[in-house]
């Protein structure tokens, strides 16, 4: 299997290609903006691929060729203004939901927010809301398609070691993630096609990513 990871220079995104990599029966290609991000990617074996998520829907398109499923986890990150959130949390995602469908991508894996409800919108900060707007947005957008789509929605996310630990269930309590068990949990939803039509959110926990995923 040939997983295109958007966002694949992120902190999630390079645990994902790495863990990708490393198993015998799929490989990444490392959706990236800057030639000079490439050399990390190649040296895991991975097929970089250069894209600003700014770019027209063609662009963005052209990097769906000859893959199989393809995961979301890029983001504009908290330095930028609503101006970002706006183009990469929400239209960049919705290019490449809709690139996924032109080009017969069929399963998509969304990383979206703890909370992206309504009721989420309504009770975030003010300088918090338009991101869960973006990815509240985003979400339904993938929803209302008929691509094999997962939504995952972390808690806080942190650069803590890994412990393979997760809680994950359709709602669960609000608590913080280390990024390398977001991206073993995104490789374990790529392997069990039970999660396909399926959300949930996942913070760390004493149950293993695979028994978690199962669970499901
Ligand atoms: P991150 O480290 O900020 O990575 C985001 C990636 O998006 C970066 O590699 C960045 O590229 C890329 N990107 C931004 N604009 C782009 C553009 N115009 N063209 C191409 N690539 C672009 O994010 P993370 O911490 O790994 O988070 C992964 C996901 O989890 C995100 O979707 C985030 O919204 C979501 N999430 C975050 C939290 C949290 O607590 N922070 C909680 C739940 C969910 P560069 O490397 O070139 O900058």
């Amino acid at each position: 299997m040939k997983v295109l990871v958007v966002g694949a220079n992120g902190q999630v995104g390079k645990h994902l290609v790495k863990f990708i990599q490393d198993t015998e029966h799929m490989e990444a290609k490392a959706m990236i903006r800057k030639e000079e991000q490439a050399s990390y990617f190649k040296d895991l074996g991975a097929e970089p691929v250069i894209v600003d998520l700014e770019s027209g829907p063609d662009t963005i398109a052209e990097a769906f060729d000859g893959v199989d499923a393809v995961v979301f986890t890029a983001g504009s990150g908290p330095n930028t203004g609503p101006d970002k959130t706006m183009m990469i949390d929400l239209d960049a995602a919705v290019k490449t939901i809709e690139a996924a469908k032109h080009k017969g991508v069929k399963r998509y894996v969304m990383i979206s927010s703890f909370d992206t409800t309504r009721e989420a919108i309504q009770s975030a900060p003010e300088s918090f809301a338009p991101y869960v707007v973006a990815k509240h947005y985003a979400d339904d957008w993938l929803r209302k398609t008929d691509l094999d789509h997962t939504i995952i929605h972390p808690g806080m996310l942190n650069n803590e070691g890994g412990t393979g630990q997760v809680e994950a269930a359709e709602t669960v309590e609000r608590g913080e993630i280390p990024r390398e068990d977001v991206a073993r949990i995104i490789l374990e939803t790529l392997q069990n096609d039970s999660t396909i039509g399926k959300e949930f959110q996942v913070v760390g926990g004493s149950t293993s990513v695979e028994d978690a995923v199962k669970s499901l």
